[in-house]
């Protein structure tokens, strides 16, 4: 029914220790653009989740032990298998997700791309040697695999927020457990599909899917076999997640909320900067944490880049993620849809203008039309919020250290961005700042080669690069004495 080359990619169970385990209930998967049901998933809980810690404690001696080689083998096939089934793990994400197909297949080849470069990053897990303090003694570092990692993500990247962690985890030698969110199983089942025909061993890469958010994550934080914990989602749940791991004094990563700050000064390219701020706000309904959440302009070029910036949004096509042409498909829900509305509402009442998008859409509660906000300043709801929707305001500058000021003001600091042609201009404003990602006439910044990660509330450990592996590992001091005997 869904049209798929291999229907065995669409999996309703979770996958503990090599199998799948079906539970008492289900959880109804539905597409956010029809609302139609997609699958029903096994509803998997606390038990399922402490048997899948349990496998990955079990199934982590035998993996650290193989050699970073064998490890980058298998996970060499597993890139391969997720870029040969991209049309079917696309379409799989499509419908749980709601983006438009072709993003969605470059979800897939963005997640795939972390799994060959930890493949291949893995074989360089160096260590160190140190002159030592005293000539009978050297002092020797390796690093080592933390041990079992487990995982929680969200909705917004059912595929890449999985593979961005369980690539670097599983290239060190660490073995994996993930919860996926409850709205979008169907991808990370698929991935378990994948692995398993990759050859990766019983329990080195388990999902558990279930509703229980609170008790499952109970688990995966408390749980004294739990060596790391990572996690992609609000800055919310992050912090109450952290705290849970203080008990056990896990070691961390937290990939949490942005507020993006997208700069245009008078010296840019203005056409270059529309593009820029097109793709970086409206890509995946705008519900991407490095998503531009304030275009801020300089007064010289405001007229200019709102009116050639109005005139893009207006042209992008608004649809079911698998309609052909479509550019931009749902939210997540209708109710992300009012939480948006409501941002909107609230800073038209203390004095922003609506430019484009009032206009009502026929295509169901959880569509939103793009639109575009002027006259905002940063106290308003729209901008000192993380919108998660397709809404840009426009803030208006005068000088640059107004614009760097503004841009900084506020607790988040994931990604920022901005377009100017002056040397000098881009070393004070790229150092000025107060953000782990700047994009720099740039607005696409994430890839597999670059450290992804932020400042403030936004989180700490970075994803990809060679950064990346740090959060997996251990570092050891050997410190060999008594070498004058
Ligand atoms: P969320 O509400 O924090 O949910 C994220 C995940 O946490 C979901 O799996 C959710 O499960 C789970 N969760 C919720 N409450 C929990 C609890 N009390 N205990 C354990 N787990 C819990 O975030 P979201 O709204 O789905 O995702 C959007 C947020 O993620 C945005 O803030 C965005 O910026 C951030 N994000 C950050 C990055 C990054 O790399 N920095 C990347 C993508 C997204 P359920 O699905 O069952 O609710």
């Amino acid at each position: 029914m869904h049209h798929l080359n291999d229907a065995q990619l669409l999996k309703n169970f979770s996958y503990i220790n090599g199998s799948w385990h079906s539970s008492a209930s289900d959880i109804a998967v539905n597409n956010p653009a029809t609302g139609k049901l997609v699958a029903k998933v096994s509803n998997a809980g606390i038990a399922e989740t402490e048997l899948a810690v349990k496998a990955a404690k079990g199934a982590f001696k035998a993996w650290a032990a193989k050699s970073a080689n064998e490890r980058a083998t298998l996970l060499r096939k597993w890139f391969d298998l997720m870029m040969a089934n991209q049309e079917d793990l696309g379409r799989i994400l499509t419908l749980e997700q709601g983006k438009p197909l072709a993003e969605a297949k470059g979800e897939i080849a963005y997640g795939a791309a972390f799994i060959e470069w930890f493949s291949e990053e893995g074989k360089r897990v160096y260590g160190d040697t140190i002159p030592a303090p005293a000539g009978d003694k050297r002092i020797v570092v390796i690093k080592q695999p933390i041990g079992v990692v487990a995982a929680i993500t969200p909705w917004n990247f059912p595929n890449a927020m999985i593979a961005r962690k369980a690539a670097a985890a599983l290239a060190s030698g660490c073995t994996f457990v993930v919860r996926p969110a409850t709205q979008t199983p169907l991808s990370a089942l698929a991935m378990a599909e994948l692995a398993e025909r990759a050859g990766i061993p019983a329990g080195v890469f388990n999902v558990v899917v279930g509703d229980d958010a609170r008790g499952m994550g109970k688990v995966l934080t408390e749980h004294k076999d739990v060596a790391k914990f990572t996690f992609t989602g609000s800055t919310a749940v992050g912090k109450l997640l952290i705290s849970q791991c203080a008990a056990t004094v896990k070691k961390v990563s937290m990939e949490l909320g942005g507020n993006a700050p997208f700069i245009v000064f008078d010296d840019a390219n203005i056409d270059d900067a529309v593009a820029g701020a097109l793709v970086s706000k409206y890509r995946n309904a705008g519900q991407t944490c490095v998503c531009t959440n304030r275009i801020l302009v300089q007064e010289g070029v405001l007229a200019e880049f709102t009116e050639k910036f109005v005139a893009a949004v207006k042209d992008l096509s608004l649809g079911d993620g698998l309609t052909e042409g479509v550019t931009i498909g749902p939210m997540i829900s209708a109710q992300a849809v009012s939480e948006v509305k409501k941002l909107i509402d609230a800073s038209i009442n203390q004095g922003a203008k609506l430019a484009l998008g009032d206009d009502e859409t026929t295509l169901g509660a959880s569509f939103l039309v793009p639109s575009v906000l002027t006259g905002v300043t940063n106290d308003m709801p729209i901008a000192n919020n993380e919108i998660f929707g397709p809404v840009s305001p426009i803030i208006s500058f005068k000088e640059e250290s107004e614009a760097i000021a503004i841009a900084n003001d506020t607790e988040f600091g994931l990604a920022s961005y901005f377009y100017s042609r002056d040397i000098g201009r881009i070393w004070r404003v790229a150092e000025g700042l107060e953000f782990g990602m700047v994009g720099i006439n740039e607005g696409l910044i994430s890839n597999a080669a670059a450290p992804f990660g932020g400042m403030k509330q936004s989180g700490n450990g970075r994803e990809g690069s060679k950064y990346g592996l740090d959060d997996y590992l251990e570092i050891k001091y050997l410190c060999m004495g008594g070498l004058d005997k």
